[in-house]
This record gives structure tokens, C-alpha cells and sequence, in this order.
């Protein structure tokens, strides 16, 4: 890997001068590569780029904007295992969690090649002579801002759809787990797209500002924290740009009394611990109702301590490090805040035996906080950590209520073998994506992706599906009337036939 990360603007890379952030890897605590702090003018660079190739961008037919898309998609295809690779090695997302990443963020390319299906007007006949007509139109420059957590989901949800539906891009990944969009600035250019359409540039707060100040930026999409999440919203909101703000979460399990108990400890296992609990949709409590919770606990307690934990890198093992010894500080001090609050450490996480290239790395094992109730803060605040609250219900209607009280509104999951219970779920749980017997319920590319509360902000427009057309154009309405009398119009015999490009 490169020493020093690079931002490629108007189709140039750019070696900065200036400060750089340590990457490392997580699993070995070794240092990787360096990702620069982009200055506040430099940005602005990269913005007028955007906006000087918005016209031509926008100009440029759907067909031949589809094109490209077309391109990226073989070439991530191509290059699926080597960009797997970089996200289990900055990220440290397990590579078996990083591939099925890919492989997602391919069918949200996939997706986008249907834009010229998916982005249309409507044209409404007032009267004879009178038509009402709206048109989509594509935004202008777009700010993106990415977490650690989900390079490539996050590349998937905003690049395609954006630059699809005519937008030029300013990107800003993750200081974090940059290196996965360098990979895909690579192929942008080398697939061709046109200078200044794409333009990543790395570093951390400043940039975000500098998106923020600007005014040549139109809409930004935001996927992190629900603090820096209020930031960007209310920044946006402050120069009136549109915002997609998808942000923290909290999310619960309910284990109703007629569950399929192995069905559930199998989506335990990989909602709870799955990328080391780093995921928005991550399983945190689980709430067992009072006749299974015995039978309940002894099996997730066993299957817990079967959790391999190691290098992300080792195809043998579950789950990967954290991302970071802040992580890691977090995640312990919210292990001693549960005991402090009264729960029974079950399972502690804390003190992994691994092996000697993974010593310095940022591990922290399955770890489950028995006897939690709902006015605590363990279960109701965002620990990002293979770290479960187990709460013990009198009725799964009492898990509906943590979900329902909770700041956020992510994802939710019931576990029960009745219709009417599944039916009280979805109808009374008021939370963005809802699994019945589905431990992670993460929306198909297809489909909004996205919370409630404090989940979702700025603009209330979620990834993926219709809203990224939503999200990404901006509608302008005609009415249209032309005097003048049918009778003398004269129509031409010709049947005529362009082909558009
Ligand atoms: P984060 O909020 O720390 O960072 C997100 C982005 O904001 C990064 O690019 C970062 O550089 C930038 N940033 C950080 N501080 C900033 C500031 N003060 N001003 C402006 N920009 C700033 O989030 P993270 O730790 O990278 O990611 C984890 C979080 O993301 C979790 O809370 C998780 O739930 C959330 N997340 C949500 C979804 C979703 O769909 N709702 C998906 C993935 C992750």
C-alpha cells in the first residue's frame, strides 16, 4: 500500500502538502498508510471542479451517464476480492463481511443502471389546451460525507445515483477506512468519467465545513453519528441546502415466547457480533420474555463463547477488531457503566487471548451485560461494540417499548412463530426497518434504507430505491398552454426517427 493517501481532483491526483492523520490496522495495531488533512481551500477546489463539470455532466444523455455506470460495474466485479481486501485491512471488517459488502454496494450499481427507467416526470392534462408538467432535473454539486464503517454500502448508496441522475460529487471518505475509495476513484478515471464529475477529498472536519460554508454545493449526503449528524442537518438546514442524513442507532431483538430458538441464536450470533458490532443495524439488546429467558440466555451465553475473534484478514475467524483504541476505550468504559448500573457482566469480552500479531490489534470479544432494564444507559445509548444488553420481559409488548422510547429509530427484530405477534410488531413499533425473524433487516438496494428519530435527519429522504431519485433531482412544474386552432396545423406524412445519445 502507498505511504501517503492522495485526493483526485478534476480528474488529477493529488499528493497534499500539509498534515496527515495515522491509518492503521486494526488488527495488528500496525500503521498502513497516511490520509491527508485537506485544507479549506483546497476543498473549495475541488468544489468549483464539481460545479464546472455539473453543466456538461447534466448536459450529457442518460444513456450515456448509464454507460459509465455499466463500465464501474464491470470493473468492480473484476476487482471484487482486491476491494474486499482493503476494507478487512483499514477497517478491519472480517474479509468473509467485507466481500458480502462488495458484493452489495455491485447490486446497488446494479441498481443505478435503471435510472432511465426510475427517473421520470408526469404530465398532467389541465384542459384541452393546457398541460401541467413536472420535470426532474438533477440537483447540482453534492457534498458526501462517509463513516468508517461502510466504504463500500456508502460509495453504493451515493456515488451511482448521484452522478446517474446528473450531479457532479465531492467525496469525502472516512479518515478512518479511506482506502477503499481511492480504489474506486482509480476506476472512476480509468474507466474515463469525465474530469471534475467525481472528485474525492480526504481529511475530517475541515472539509465538512468547507462543504457546509460553500455555496456551490447544492444537496449533501451524510451517513455517521447522530452528533455530527445534527451538525450537518442543521448546517445544511442554515444555507439551505437539501441533506440525506442517515445517523446512530440502537437497535433491539424481541425473543417472543413461541420462538424458533435455534433460528434466533443463529441471527443473534451475526446481528450482535457481525463487523464486531459496527454495523447501524447491529443487534445491542435483546429482549427475552420471562418462560424461554432461562433457555434463551444458556444458548446465546454458549454460542457467544464459540464467537471466534481474530485477524480480520483470517478466513477462520468471525469477528474482527474494533477500529480503534478510542473505540476500544468507549467500549470498556461502557462495560464498567453497565455493572455500575446493575446488570451481571455474563460474558466479558475484555481480556482475549490472541495471538502475537494480533496483540496490539483493537479487540474486544463478545461481551453480554445480564439484568438490563429499560431506563438504563447501556440499553439505550449507541456502545458500536460486540457489546448485548439482555433484558428480561414480562411480554415481548415490552421490547416494543424501548424501541419506541428510544432517541433512535434504526432497525428493529421480532422473533415468534404467530402472525398476530409479528402483526403487533410491525404496526405498533415505530422504527425504520422492521425484521420478523430477520436479525438484520437491512433493505434490498431497492428498497429505502433508512431510520426514524434520531436515525434519520436533515431532509427525511432515505438511501437507496425511489427516495435516491427523490434525493438526488429536484422537480420543477411547468404549465403549459400555446393558443392556436388544431384545424390549422399541418401534420407531416414522414415517419421520421432519431436515435438520441
Ligand atoms: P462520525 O459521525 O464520527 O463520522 C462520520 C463522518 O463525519 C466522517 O467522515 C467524519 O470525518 C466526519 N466528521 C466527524 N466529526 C465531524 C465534525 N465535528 N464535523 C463535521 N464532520 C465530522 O461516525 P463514524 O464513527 O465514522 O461512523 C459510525 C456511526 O455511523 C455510528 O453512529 C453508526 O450508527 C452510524 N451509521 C449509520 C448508518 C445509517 O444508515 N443510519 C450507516 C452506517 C453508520
Amino acid at each position: 500500500m502507498e505511504a501517503k493517501l492522495r485526493n483526485y481532483i478534476n480528474g488529477v491526483w493529488c499528493e497534499e502538502d500539509g498534515e496527515y492523520l495515522d491509518v492503521m490496522n486494526p488488527s495488528t495495531g500496525e500503521l498502513l498508510t497516511k490520509v491527508p488533512v485537506t485544507s479549506g481551500k483546497r476543498v473549495e477546489e475541488a468544489i468549483d471542479a464539481a460545479a464546472a463539470a455539473f453543466q456538461s455532466w447534466k448536459s450529457t444523455s442518460m444513456s450515456q451517464r448509464v454507460e459509465y455506470l455499466f463500465k464501474l460495474h464491470s470493473a468492480l466485479e473484476a476487482r471484487k476480492e482486491e476491494l474486499a481486501q482493503v476494507i478487512a485491512l483499514d477497517q478491519a471488517k472480517h474479509i468473509k463481511d467485507a466481500r458480502g459488502e462488495v458484493a452489495r454496494a455491485i447490486q446497488l450499481v446494479e441498481t443505478s443502471c435503471a435510472l432511465p427507467l426510475l427517473v421520470r416526470g408526469d404530465k398532467i392534462v389541465i384542459n384541452e389546451d393546457v398541460d401541467g408538467e413536472i420535470v426532474r432535473e438533477p440537483v447540482g454539486v453534492i457534498g458526501s460525507l462517509a463513516p468508517f464503517n461502510f466504504p463500500a454500502l456508502v460509495f453504493g448508496w451515493f456515488v451511482p445515483f448521484a452522478i446517474g441522475c446528473g450531479n457532479t460529487l465531492v467525496f469525502k471518505a472516512s479518515e478512518q477506512s479511506p482506502v477503499f475509495m481511492q480504489k474506486i476513484a482509480e476506476i472512476l478515471d480509468e474507466i474515463g468519467l469525465p474530469k471534475g464529475v467525481f472528485n474525492l477529498v480526504n481529511g475530517a472536519k475541515t472539509v465538512a465545513e468547507t462543504m457546509l460554508d460553500s455555496r456551490k454545493i447544492q444537496a449533501m449526503t451524510f451517513v455517521g453519528s447522530t452528533r455530527v449528524g445534527k451538525i450537518i442537518a442543521e448546517g445544511c438546514a442554515k444555507t439551505g441546502k437539501k441533506a440525506m442524513v442517515l445517523a446512530g442507532a440502537k437497535n433491539t431483538l424481541i425473543v417472543a415466547e413461541d420462538a424458533n430458538i435455534d433460528a434466533f441464536i443463529e441471527n443473534f450470533i451475526n446481528a450482535c457480533y457481525g463487523a464486531a458490532g459496527q454495523r447501524c443495524m447491529a443487534g445491542a439488546n435483546v429482549v427475552v420474555t420471562a418462560g424461554i429467558y432461562d433457555k434463551v440466555k444458556e444458548r446465546m451465553l454458549k454460542a457467544s463463547k464459540n464467537v471466534n475473534v481474530g485477524d480480520a484478514l483470517d478466513e477462520a475467524v468471525f469477528m474482527g477488531p474494533v477500529i480503534s483504541e478510542e473505540s476500544i476505550k468507549r467500549i470498556h468504559s461502557y462495560i464498567e457503566l453497565g455493572v455500575e448500573e446493575g446488570c451481571t457482566l455474563l460474558l466479558d469480552g475484555r481480556h482475549l487471548k490472541l495471538p502475537e500479531k494480533n496483540k496490539k490489534g483493537y479487540f474486544v470479544g463478545p461481551t453480554i451485560l445480564e439484568g438490563a432494564t429499560a431506563d438504563m444507559r447501556v440499553v439505550k445509548e449507541e456502545i458500536f461494540g460486540p457489546v448485548v444488553t439482555l433484558i428480561k420481559a414480562d411480554c415481548f409488548r415490552e421490547g416494543i417499548k424501548i424501541i419506541n422510547n428510544s432517541e433512535y429509530g434504526n432497525g428493529g427484530a421480532i422473533f415468534t412463530e404467530s402472525g398476530k405477534t409479528a402483526q403487533i410488531f410491525l404496526r405498533d413499533t415505530n422504527s425504520g426497518m422492521l425484521g420478523v425473524n430477520v436479525g438484520v433487516p437491512a433493505s434490498m438496494p431497492y428498497l429505502p434504507f433508512g431510520g426514524t428519530k434520531g436515525s434519520l435527519l436533515g431532509s427525511q429522504i432515505k438511501a437507496q430505491g425511489m427516495d435516491s431519485v427523490e434525493f438526488f433531482t429536484k422537480r420543477k412544474v411547468a404549465t403549459i398552454r400555446f393558443y392556436g386552432d388544431d384545424n390549422k396545423i399541418e401534420t407531416s406524412d414522414s415517419d421520421t426517427c432519431c436515435i438520441i445519445k
